[in-house]
Formats: structure tokens, C-alpha cells, sequence
């Protein structure tokens, strides 16, 4: 529950830019969650650091969202300000050659934009769905292909709204689909990407290999949020959960998809709790099967009931 006087505040600041009791159903891939005590949608960099110091000042807890490709939200909702950072889209070819991508810039408009402008070294995320901001926090990719190898800074605001900064890749400190540089409530504004001059039609053809792979092997027709769980050390989550015979099970409208078992689908009417049960299940099973402990890749979020 935000305070009334947070709300007032939140109001006079964003105007329509800000939402009640909003719905993250409608703000995740996977189509479930429960509603946010607010959703804010800044349309500037200065708005969204005058958002941060407010929240800091009324003791509100922040959640950043890119696209909701990899968050799974409890049915009970989420305390605090959800702070979309979607209407920061500013994306130019820079010297170098670079690329410049603000954190709410698509997957697909920096591919496209690579592809027209003939820059290589980012196909590598074609298929990736999301936005720049939740790439550089999930360190996004694919086998050993990763942001950290084409990233060469991130310009970010410290939690409280105050402390701009420019972080390198040391700072950043990227790991498995981790970023620890924004790790302590840092929002990521822009990020700079490493790139190298290609012919247009090259750069258009290993893009349309790798999303072809992805037609051919992933559930892309039915909700979801990708890889539930991050792989083993030297195995596949997909692997280990489809030999535990649990491919194609089902809770209410969830399925562990039969194409690619590191995926939960979502056949229509899924709720955060079939979701959930269905994760328990692939973990208790693996582990009784393997001895392996399989942690979760998605960052689930919210409330926990009783
Ligand atoms: C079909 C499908 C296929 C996928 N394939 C892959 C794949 O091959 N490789 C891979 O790595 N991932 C994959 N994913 C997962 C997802 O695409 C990535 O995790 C992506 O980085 C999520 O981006 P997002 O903008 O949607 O982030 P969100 O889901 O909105 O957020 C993810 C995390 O980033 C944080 N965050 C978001 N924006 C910011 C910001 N500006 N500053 C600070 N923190 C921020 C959020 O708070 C959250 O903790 C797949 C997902 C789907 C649905």
C-alpha cells in the first residue's frame, strides 16, 4: 500500500504517466501476476531520476521493467512503484563505430537498426525478446555469446536519483545472466555497444539464421518468459527436466512445453501459482533423478502470502 500523500505525490509528478493497483498480468510475457502497488512510466531521463529520488524520500520499494521477458510476478501482487523504463528510446550509430541504445529500446529495433545501418557484432541477440535496460541486468545471450562482450558502458542513476554514472565493464561486472553493477536499486539509462562495419544483407542473414533456430527449437507460439531455469555447470536445465519424464505436465493452464523443456507455457488462463507449482515440480524431480539443484533464470517477484 502506497501512502497517500506518495500517491499525491506520484500523481503531481507523473500525471497520467502513472497507474494504481496495475495489473502485471499485462506487463509480463508469461501473461500472470498479480497488480503492482503502482506503475510509473517516465517520460525522461529527468523524470525518471526526480521518480527515484521521490521514491527514495517516501521509502517506496522499485522494481525496473523493460519488456517483462523474465519476470514472473506472485499472485499477490507487488509492494511499491513498477518503473517501466519503455519510453527511453533514443538508439544512433556513434563513432567508433558504436552503437547507442537508451535502456527502453526494443530487441527488435536494434536489430533492425543494425541491420539497415550495416553494423555486425549484435546479431548474436536476434531473438532475444526485451529491452537494452533488462539485456544489460540479465546479461543477456546466448551459448557464450553475451552483452558483456559487446558492451562498453552503461550510463546509470544510483537508487536515490542522484549519482549519475558511466560504468565499464569491470563495473559492471557482468556474470551468468547477471549484471552486479545494477544489482543495489542503479537503473540502467543507455548502454554502449561495440560494433563493426558489415554489408547490410550479411548482418540480415545470420539475423534470420538465429531467429529460424529459434522457430525451429522454442514454444514461441504460446506465453512465456524463456528459460525458467539457468543451466547446471556443464548440462541443460531442458535436458535434465525432460529425463525426468516431466515434458508436456500440467497445472491448470501451465505446461512444461513439450518442445522445449526449460519453458512453461502459457495455454490460456495460467495463473502465477500453476506457474509456481509447476517449478517446484521440475526442481523436486530433478533433484530426486540427479542430485542437482536447479535455480531459477526467471527473477520472480511479489508478495508471498500466509
Ligand atoms: C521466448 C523467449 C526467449 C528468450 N531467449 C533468451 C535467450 O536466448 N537468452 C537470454 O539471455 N534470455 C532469453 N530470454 C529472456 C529475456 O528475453 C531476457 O532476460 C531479457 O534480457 C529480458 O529483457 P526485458 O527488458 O524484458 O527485462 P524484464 O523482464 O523487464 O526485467 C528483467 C530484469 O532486468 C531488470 N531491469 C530491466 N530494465 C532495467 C533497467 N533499465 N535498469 C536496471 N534493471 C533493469 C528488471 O528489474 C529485472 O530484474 C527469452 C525470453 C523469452 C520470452
Amino acid at each position: 500500500m502506497i501512502p497517500n500523500n506518495a500517491c499525491s505525490a506520484l500523481k503531481a509528478l507523473l500525471d497520467d504517466r502513472v497507474k494504481f493497483d496495475a495489473p502485471m498480468s499485462r506487463q509480463t510475457s508469461l501473461r500472470v501476476g498479480g497488480p503492482a502497488d503502482a506503475l510509473a512510466t517516465p517520460q525522461n531521463r529527468e523524470e525518471m531520476a526526480q521518480l527515484l529520488a521521490l521514491c527514495s524520500q517516501h521509502g517506496l520499494p522499485r522494481t525496473f521493467l523493460g519488456a517483462g521477458f523474465n519476470l514472473l510476478v506472485r499472485e499477490d501482487g507487488l509492494d511499491g512503484v513498477v518503473i517501466c523504463t519503455k519510453k527511453l528510446r533514443r538508439l544512433e550509430a556513434r563513432s567508433g563505430p558504436t552503437v547507442f541504445a537508451e535502456s527502453g529500446v526494443s530487441h527488435a529495433s536494434l536489430t533492425r537498426f543494425c541491420v539497415e545501418q550495416g553494423l555486425s557484432g549484435l546479431e548474436f541477440g536476434a531473438g532475444i525478446p526485451g529491452t537494452i535496460g533488462g539485456w544489460m541486468a540479465m546479461n543477456a545471450g546466448i551459448g557464450h555469446r553475451e552483452q558483456k562482450d559487446v558492451v562498453l558502458e552503461v550510463e546509470s542513476i544510483s537508487a536515490d536519483g542522484v549519482k549519475k554514472k558511466v560504468l565499464d565493464s569491470a563495473a559492471l561486472g557482468f556474470g551468468y545472466r547477471r549484471c552486479a553493477g545494477l544489482e543495489h536499486g542503479a537503473v540502467a539509462l543507455s548502454a554502449l555497444f561495440q560494433v563493426r562495419p558489415a554489408s547490410p544483407k550479411k548482418v540480415k542473414a545470420e539475423v534470420d539464421r538465429l531467429l529460424g533456430q529459434r522457430q525451429a527449437s522454442q514454444p514461441l507460439n504460446a506465453p512465456s518468459c524463456g528459460s525458467v531455469f539457468r543451466n547446471p555447470p556443464g548440462d541443460y536445465a531442458g535436458r535434465l527436466i525432460e529425463q525426468a519424464g516431466l515434458s508436456g505436465e500440467r497445472l491448470g493452464g501451465a505446461e512444461i512445453s513439450r518442445r522445449h523443456a526449460n519453458f512453461i507455457v502459457n495455454q490460456g488462463g495460467a495463473t502465477a501459482d500453476d506457474v509456481l507449482g509447476l517449478i517446484k515440480r521440475a526442481r523436486e524431480s530433478v533433484r530426486k533423478m540427479s542430485g542437482i539443484e536447479l535455480e531459477t533464470e526467471v527473477r520472480i517477484l511479489g508478495r508471498i502470502s500466509g
